[in-house]
């Protein structure tokens, strides 16, 4: 079968390859993959990062973020039919560990990933614990379907702590999550959203996707544009998305006192933190991971299935499976915004 795999390990070295058939096994469930998207993990193994590079052998097939049809069910799955149209969940979760009990499986001790530690879904087909195939409404389409993965973290950053309804909120960093975030804090009542980013396609999009105000850093400075929103106060939540030091330090200075900020992203090396100004501001920092299982991703449904956020729009580039090169590209040159493959 045609698979999209990284096939050295080294930068690039992501080939379009025959891969043989995956077979079902006791568990899991095989899906003959509709659509596919490319993410920043993705990328981030196809670009050799040094964090990946201990955790991919290869040849490894690509790909977490997948939508298809159940074609096999494996002994032991209940609640899944041959025919089943599912989105992948991408944390295979050991369901046993103390947070998988205490229901933090996001945050499980052992967790394992389509595209990391087992075969992905750049691939005509996969197989995958039953676990994390979860059934699509008929009404959300192939190329949104394939994105609730990384919607889902969009969900999370919005409804953890003391959500975004009635806030202020900053968006810092409108790559594909940052604009699903914009999009996901418009729809669950945020009062006002500050989107930043230096791409222009991208903050017209935010815009689009319900920013009240947009800001490129490069030329205008946040801290002052979230003062100014907000009677000279700042924003009450901001969701850090650019994973640079000087983002986190802009994001910093733009809060109000006892705001949250939640971290979905942080700079690559340790950045020193003024702790004292920091908690004499009652500042609250989350770490955001993955979804919280099932409530954001099935939030996150509800939202695309009753049209309260269109993704569409995201979708770009799309392209056959056969030409995930030119996907990969796309997105280092930033031509991208989430290139979705289709098995076609
Ligand atoms: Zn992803
Ligand atoms: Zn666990």
């Amino acid at each position: 079968m045609l698979a999209v795999a990284k096939i050295k390990q080294a930068e690039a070295s992501v080939g379009v390859i025959d891969a043989p058939s995956p077979t079902l096994s006791p568990g899991h469930v095989l899906i003959q993959i509709t659509a596919a998207g490319i993410c920043g993990t993705d990328m981030a193994i196809y670009n050799w990062a040094p964090r990946m590079q201990s955790r991919i052998d290869v040849p490894r097939i690509l790909g977490h973020e997948a939508t298809g049809k159940i074609i096999g069910i494996g002994s032991g799955v209940q609640g899944l039919e041959v025919g089943d149209r599912v989105s992948l969940e991408s944390h295979i979760f050991c369901g046993i560990c103390h947070y998988c009990r205490r229901g933090d499986a996001h945050l499980c001790e052992h967790l394992g990933y389509p595209g990391i530690s087992i075969d992905g879904g750049f691939a005509e087909l996969v197989s995958v614990p039953a676990q994390i195939a979860r059934v699509v409404p008929q009404n959300i389409d192939d190329n949104t379907a394939a994105m609730i993965e990384p919607f889902g973290i969009a969900v999370h950053a919005c409804m953890s702590q003391r959500g975004t309804a009635g806030k202020t909120v900053l968006v810092n960093g409108c790559g594909p999550i940052g604009l699903m975030t914009v999009a996901a804090a418009k729809a669950l009542g945020a009062r006002r959203i500050l989107a930043v980013d230096p791409n222009p396609i991208r903050l017209a999009l935010a815009k689009e996707f319900g920013a009240d105000e947009i800001v490129d850093p490069t030329s205008i400075d946040v801290s002052t544009t979230a003062k100014r929103m907000t009677g000279g106060y700042g924003v009450e939540v901001a969701i850090e998305y650019s994973g640079v030091p000087s983002g986190l330090d802009s994001v910093l200075a733009s809060l109000e006192r006892m705001a949250d900020l939640r971290l979905v992203a942080g700079p690559a090396h340790p950045h020193a933190l003024d702790v004292n100004a920091l908690l004499r501001t009652g500042l609250s920092i989350y770490g955001i991971h993955g979804r919280r299982l099932w409530q954001d991703w099935d939030l996150g449904v509800k939202l695309l299935e009753e049209r309260k956020v269109d993704l569409s729009a995201l979708a770009d580039p799309v392209l056959p499976m056969s030409r995930a090169l030119e996907g990969f590209e796309a997105v280092n040159s930033g031509r991208a915004l989430k290139p979705i493959l289709l098995n076609q």
